[in-house]
């Protein structure tokens, strides 16, 4: 399997461990395989009984194989057996789904050690970056910046590893306590927590200015892990397979997403093209409907940051979606000139473009957005009628899910993809129904623990201090 840069337009590809530690491509595209792996019946009915019989992670194994040749089979599934131990999550099948009484099925993808489904993806990348490390003989400082979820994800997920380290920059004071105690309350050595006296945006400035002085990059070795990393979507890809495999025995299914840097529905949008029936890809969004606009009209016009509305589904507060690039690649049959020309030279200078001319019902997109109103009422409903409770972002899911089930544009069963456990975001449920979330025994008494962070000022020259070691 080898690797191109959406905007190529030359075909020059790469492997698997070349572009694991890597972000953008140097000509400023993403990486996709350069074929999509197809797969037939007959490993779909192979596969039913893998997963049945040995797990999610023999699962993870299969699907990854198909994409990485340059790492041995064996280590590879070492590495997903690692990533995937039921021990680490909440629940043993590690992605299970459950119904609800209107019919609606949910994959819960939070049942990882911080309760978002960021850690489905993290969780191998943990796995990956220090077993590609220590192959090459290299070290490698992760730096971000993170509003809550990635980070902490992220973090878990490399806390203890060697050859790695992270420098996670958050905004001071502005995550949940919860966020806050998820990140700060680790004591590791290989990971340091700065608190930015700013906001998101700061946080996020100050890694792109690092970045942007490649000597300082390349001599302090910095990298990082952000949502276009390409192994990121592969992990993704496998509980798409294992929530199909659950949930139906052969015939289609639809999927609801609740999308932000659109990295879940990506994954969603390639095991489609793999081969698994998939009939919708129902993509939600809230008050930030940059991608609902585009499936609705064609039209994709990133939001400045004072357009980007804080909500109560924070996680999908964005104003451009990272990885949506991968999908109109694909929608344009890889033509890089194409795709160079809307993201590297409209989006610069208009801040738009229009592909309304283009066929976009094959893909099986549908979409639509909520309000916080539509969340609440949806959780509230959820909780009345069946004595569950979903997050914020799942409610999106959900509210989006059962509109256009109701108004006859979905068919068929349709599972909502659980993004988060409710216990992340518990002011907005106890809005919704007047209750406090059950806390998962992991969580218990988090917020008590000693604080590991360090605040600085907005400023490039702090966060080079803190990785220089000054
Ligand atoms: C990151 C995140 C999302 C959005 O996922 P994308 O891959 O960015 O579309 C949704 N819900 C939660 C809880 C998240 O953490």
């Amino acid at each position: 399997m080898r690797y191109v840069s959406t905007r190529s337009t030359t075909g020059e590809s790469r492997s698997f461990s070349d572009i694991l530690l890597e972000g953008l491509a140097p000509d400023g595209g993403l990486y996709l395989p350069d074929a999509y792996p197809v797969v037939d019946d007959a490993t779909l009915g192979r596969w039913r009984r893998v997963l049945a019989e040995d797990g999610y992670a023999a699962l993870a194994f299969e699907v990854c194989s198909l994409f990485v040749d340059d790492i041995p089979a064996a280590d590879l599934r070492g590495i997903c057996e690692r990533a995937y131990a039921p021990e680490k999550y909440l629940d043993p099948a590690v992605v299970p789904v459950s119904r609800l009484s209107d019919g609606i099925w949910l994959a819960h993808l939070s049942n990882g050690p911080t309760a978002a489904f960021k850690d489905m993806a993290m969780q191998l990348l943990g796995e990956l970056f220090p077993y590609e490390l220590a192959r090459r003989g290299e070290t490698l400082t992760i730096l971000g910046a993170t509003s809550g979820d990635t980070g902490s994800s992220a973090e878990h997920a490399l806390k203890g590893r060697d050859g790695v380290r992270v420098v996670m920059l958050s905004p001071a004071g502005r995550m949940t306590p919860f966020q806050q105690a998820q990140m700060y309350g680790l004591d590791e050595d290989n990971i340091v927590n700065l608190a930015v006296e700013g906001v998101f945006d700061d946080c996020q400035d100050l890694v792109k200015a690092i970045n942007a002085d490649a000597e300082f990059k390349a001599r302090h070795r910095i990298g990082a892990v952000n949502s276009i990393n390409w192994a990121r979507l592969m992990a993704q890809i496998v509980y798409y397979f294992a929530t199909w495999l659950r949930i139906v025995d052969g015939e289609p299914l639809s999927f609801a997403v609740p999308s932000g840097n659109f990295g879940n529905i990506a994954a969603g949008h390639i095991a489609r093209r793999m081969g698994l029936p998939i009939r919708h890809l129902v993509l939600a969004t809230n008050e930030n409907d940059v991608l609902d606009e585009f499936f609705r009209t064609g039209i994709y016009r990133v939001r400045s940051g004072a357009e980007t509305l804080a909500t109560s589904s924070p996680s999908m507060d964005i104003s451009k979606a990272s990885n949506f690039e991968r999908f109109v690649a694909d929608l344009l049959g890889r033509d890089g000139t194409a795709v160079a020309e809307l993201f590297g030279t409209r989006l610069a200078t208009d801040g738009w473009f229009d592909l309304s001319g283009v066929d976009r019902t094959a893909s099986g997109f549908v979409s639509g957005s909520s309000r916080h109103a539509d969340r609440v009422a949806e959780i509230r409903a959820t909780w009345e009628q069946d004595r569950v409770l979903i997050d914020p972002h799942t409610a999106d899911g959900v509210h989006v899910a059962r509109r256009l089930v109701a108004d006859g544009q979905v068919t068929g069963p349709v599972v909502v993809m659980e993004t988060a456990l409710p216990v992340k975001f518990a002011e907005t449920i106890t809005e919704a129904v007047g209750i406090t979330p059950p806390r998962p025994e992991r969580f218990i008494g988090i917020e008590d623990l000693p604080r590991h962070v360090q605040q600085i000022p907005a400023r490039v020259e702090a966060v080079k201090a803190v990785i220089e070691g000054r």
